[in-house]
């Protein structure tokens, strides 16, 4: 590999091309990354860290109301954005640091700026540097996509900029139901913002099971969210300081903020993939095979921009295993199945495996589990909420094949069943297993009577 440069070079230093990076660089190549925007990636910059950070801070509403309920007098409570957003940008800051040093400690040199595949061993750098690599890893992730072009589209906000608002929007109205929008719906609303949230659709959560996706809406409109489904922005208008957004219902909505979360593109425009011959797949990403090898054999590509699983431990266990084939001598392939999946809703979603619907569909025979209850916390406080917990199970093997939890708790609790599905376990494993007194998790394990879904009980 001497005839080159470096023998790797990372386009991107998110989850997957940090990683990917640093293991390459442990295991003896010489390595180096292009990173355009802010070391750490959407995970760790504008993704799921900064995003937990608001969701804390927005659940404390519901602390400081239920805790009178059992004994508390809180005194007058207040919200600061401001103080919030400096104390979050600073453990970004903190974050992207060490991010760097990790890198740099690995021996991995780190270039600030963007970078172009120029042909199969060369990339071109935005300061019009050309640097000779054995092999090219694409790990340049994903960007938010705006959906149709309506009018006045420019002013809406993605989620990227909504981690960077000035202040708190009196009015929210977020645009479309996927994790990302319930997620921010939760956060403005748990802050003190008045939340709509509009979606094309017939439900919010596509994708999610159809049990969860009704208790998830029921649940956020008991909480004071307004979801319009069926219905799309149709038009934004400025109105003074504030906006009039125009939906297709003909209703009108006046906002201070308008966000689109209309799904996320993978970042493959503009970085030289035509001209190189690496080959886009239907879903919009790089094609690759298991080994994320692209159609052209040294440039591989990792993590969103593949458009496989867009979740960051997919993203940082694909770059791993890239390094490892490659670099490491132990070719090394990515289960895509079972990755658990939650939402930081309120109520917090956590899944793993089929839904009711997918298991239907691909079973001969499907048996569900449910158990719809009020927690325990919620007797004294008396806050107006259910938990949900469902188990699928295939009725031929016993094998359980989906989990899907939503309430407090949810994606903790959906980590650890994760371990039992992916293992395989048994309807009769789960109910061998002794149950953890008073927690909502017990549930889990006490199920002893298959029921019908919410969807059947409501059509009967
Ligand atoms: C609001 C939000 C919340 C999320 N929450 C969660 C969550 O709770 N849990 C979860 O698992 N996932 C979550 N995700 C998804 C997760 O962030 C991504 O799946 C993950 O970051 C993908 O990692 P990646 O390495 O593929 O890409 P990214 O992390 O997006 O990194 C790509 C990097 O490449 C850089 N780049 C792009 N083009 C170039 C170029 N030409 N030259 C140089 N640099 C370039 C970008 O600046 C970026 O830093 C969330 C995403 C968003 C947007």
């Amino acid at each position: 590999m001497s005839d080159y440069d470096v023998d790797l070079f990372v386009i991107g230093g998110g989850s997957g091309g940090v990683r990917a990076a640093r293991i390459a660089a442990q295991q003896g190549a010489r390595v180096m990354l292009a990173e355009e925007y802010r070391v750490g990636g959407t995970c760790v910059i504008r993704g799921c860290v900064p995003k937990k950070l608001l969701v804390y801070a927005s659940r404390f509403r519901g602390e400081f109301e239920d805790a009178a309920g059992f004994g508390w007098t809180v005194p007058r409570w207040s919200f600061d954005w401001p103080t919030l957003i400096a104390n979050k940008d600073k453990e970004i800051g903190r974050l992207e640091a060490a991010y760097t040093a990790t890198l740099q400690k690995a021996g991995v040199i780190i270039v600030k700026t963007r970078a172009v595949v120029a042909d199969a061993h060369t990339v071109q750098l935005a300061n019009g540097k050309r640097v000779r690599t054995a092999y090219i890893l694409v790990a340049t992730g994903g960007a938010p996509s705006y959906g149709d072009p309506i009018p006045g589209v420019g002013h809406a906000i993605s989620s990227n900029e909504a981690f960077h608002l000035p202040r708190l929007p009196h009015h929210v109205v977020i645009q479309c139901g996927g994790y990302i929008a319930v997620e921010f719906a939760g956060i403005f609303a748990g802050l003190g913002s008045h939340v709509t949230l509009v979606y094309r659709g017939e439900n919010i959560l596509r994708g999610f099971d159809d049990d969860v996706r009704k208790h998830v809406r029921v649940d956020m409109e008991k909480h004071g969210i307004k979801v319009i489904t069926g219905c799309k922005v149709a038009a934004i208008e400025q109105a003074g300081p504030r906006f009039a957004v125009l939906f297709s219902s003909d209703d009108q909505h006046t906002a201070d903020c308008v966000m689109f979360a209309t799904g996320r593109n993978p970042n493959i425009a503009k970085i030289g993939l035509q001209e190189a011959g690496v080959e886009i797949a239907k879903n919009g990403g790089i094609a690759v095979d298991e080994y994320s090898r692209s159609s052209v054999p040294s440039i591989y590509a990792i993590g969103d921009v593949t458009n496989r699983v867009n979740l960051t431990p997919v993203a940082i266990r694909e770059g791993h295993a890239f390094s490892d084939t490659v670099f490491g001598g132990k070719p090394t392939t990515v289960d895509h199945i079972n990755v658990p999946t939650a939402v930081f809703s309120d109520p917090e979603v956590g899944a793993v495996g089929l839904t009711e619907g997918q298991a239907r569909a691909r079973l001969a025979q499907t048996d569900i589990y449910r158990a719809m209850f009020k927690p325990l916390k919620a007797t004294l406080s008396g806050r107006d909420t259910t938990v949900l917990l469902k188990l699928v199970v295939d009725g031929q093997t016993d094998r359980v094949v989906g989990c899907h939890i939503a309430g407090e708790g949810a994606a903790e609790m959906i980590q650890i069943a994760t371990i039992a599905v992916k293992m395989g376990a048994t309807k009769a494993d789960f109910d061998a297993t002794m149950a953890l007194h008073p927690t909502i998790a017990e549930e889990l394990v006490t199920m002893r009577t298959k029921s019908a879904s919410y969807a059947r009980e409501a059509a009967e």
